[in-house]
């Protein structure tokens, strides 16, 4: 089977969140189970690879979509002035040169596979332009949302210049409340939609969390699935991972006291290897939450915790935080996107804290667990599907969670994180116990391959 893949950003080429690690390890796991992947990714200024098309593990082809004006720029969405301007050419570009590429080297995809509004018009200009094209009129099709809220919203005058009928700005199309829906497109158009948990699946289809989209996903309702997202266990596995000062694995815990005490050190906290370390890695969106952090700060700081924070993104948001650092010895916040330094802080953490309004699937709770560092969760989305509270007696769960989104609950999740913390022998039962937790893609990507082969039949 072969299958294009249209993605706006990919490990290690491009990255912003969690999209770019599902498309760095999903079609090496599906490649691996024999499938013929060929990505679709914009030469952004940050790619530093300078081939047209490179293997990327076996069976996986990335093929780099080349337009400077468009894509040599230094982020790949927007600035700190917000989205660009001219996102809608960038992506409508984008998505119908992935067919002028495919032309050109004669690849014949069975299914073709797009994720969120960056990618949505490859799916509809394959239903709508493409239809009788005897290159493609077989293709089959799948759409992931990987954020709901992120739709891609343009005003209905730059219609045209996505080179479709206006028959396509209609209800049952393109359209929403007058404005171009990018997003919308896929979902309308694709044989068959994925989201990137089940929870998030359910949640999607409400009026709470449907972000104005619930009817159109109550409709397609048979055909959305919820597949949740594996990590990349080779990229971050504590036993080999380069960018930690100590290597460690379940069986040999010690040397995580080591990457604590770094840690602590590197951001300036006082080096108690007692104190509880509490980690956070995000982007500074409301998504994530950060309010209620902020708010919880007054309650957490005597507690006798540490908060150490990277994250990147919203002004507004890197503000609040800053201020509230400042009010204790305690928190330490860089405001950075810093791979190396997220690796730090999952291998050196005690905690992870995810205190997400909503949350798609998240990584960083199981990215956190690999490193045997606890989750501390907002019950919400594939939180939910990932996360269960620890039992003290029974011990079963894997981490701390809390339903309420209010700073209250976050203090009462931590407040009983630290208690257990507090028992050596049962925290580190509770340590080992995530770190054989397997979050790998094959279960995912056999999931993946087994809707492939329904829909291409
Ligand atoms: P989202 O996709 O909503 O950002 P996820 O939890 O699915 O959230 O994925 C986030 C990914 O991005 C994780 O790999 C996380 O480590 C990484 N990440 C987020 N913010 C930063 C940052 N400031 N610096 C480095 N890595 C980050």
């Amino acid at each position: 089977m072969k299958v294009a893949m249209v993605v706006s950003e990919m490990e290690p080429f491009a990255k912003t969140g969690g999209l770019a690690d599902v498309a760095g390890a999903l079609p090496k796991a599906l490649g691996s189970l024999g499938v013929d992947m060929h990505v679709f990714l914009p030469r952004y200024l940050c790619v530093k690879e300078t081939r047209t098309g490179v293997e990327a593990g076996r069976g996986v082809t990335v093929h780099f979509i080349d337009h400077p004006g468009f894509f040599h720029r230094p982020a790949l969405y927007g600035d700190s002035n917000g989205d660009y301007p001219d996102n809608l050419d960038r992506f409508s570009f984008f998505c119908r040169e992935v067919f002028v590429q495919m032309n050109s080297l004669g690849i014949r995809p069975d299914l073709l596979h797009a994720h969120d509004w960056q990618s949505a018009l490859s799916i509809v200009y394959l239903a709508n332009r493409f239809r009788e094209d005897p290159h493609f009129s077989r293709t089959a099709s799948v759409f992931t949302i990987h954020n709901l809220a992120y739709q891609g919203l343009f005003p209905k005058d730059q219609f045209p210049r996505l080179d479709l009928p206006w028959s396509l700005f209609a209800i049952h199309g393109l359209e929403y409340y007058d404005r171009i829906n990018l997003l919308k497109g896929g979902l309308i158009f694709a044989r068959a939609l994925t989201t990137v948990s089940p929870t998030y699946a359910r949640e999607i289809q409400t009026r709470e969390q449907g972000e104005g989209l619930e009817g159109v996903l109550q409709m397609r309702s048979r055909d959305l699935n919820g597949v949740l997202n594996g990590i990349d266990q080779e990229a971050w596995n504590p036993a080999s991972d380069r960018l930690i000062p100590a290597p460690f694995d379940f069986k040999r815990l010690d040397p995580k006291e080591k990457n604590k005490e770094a840690l602590q050190k590197e951001m300036g906290l006082p080096m108690d290897p007692k104190a509880f370390l509490i980690g956070m890695v995000t982007r500074l969106a409301s998504q994530k939450g950060l309010d209620l952090v902020v708010e919880a700060i007054p309650r957490l700081a005597p507690l006798g915790i540490q908060l150490v924070i990277l994250g990147s993104g919203d002004r507004a948001i890197e503000e609040a935080l800053s201020r509230s650092a400042k009010s204790s010895k305690m928190i330490r916040l860089r405001l950075a996107f810093d791979n190396a330094l997220a690796h730090r802080i999952y291998a050196g953490s005690d905690a992870f804290l995810m205190p997400s309004r909503y949350e798609p699937c998240g990584l960083g709770q199981m990215i956190a667990m690999r490193y045997g560092t606890i989750p501390i969760v907002r019950k919400t989305g594939g939180l939910n599907d990932t996360v269960k509270e620890e039992h003290p007696v029974e011990e079963r769960g894997n981490g701390f969670c809390f339903e309420p989104a209010s700073p209250e609950a976050i203090v009462e999740a931590v407040t009983r994180a630290l208690a257990l913390y507090r028992n050596p022998p049962k925290w580190r039962q509770l340590q080992r116990q995530v770190m054989g937790a397997d979050f790998s893609w094959d279960r995912s990507a056999q999931e993946y391959l087994r809707l492939y082969e329904k829909l291409v039949g």
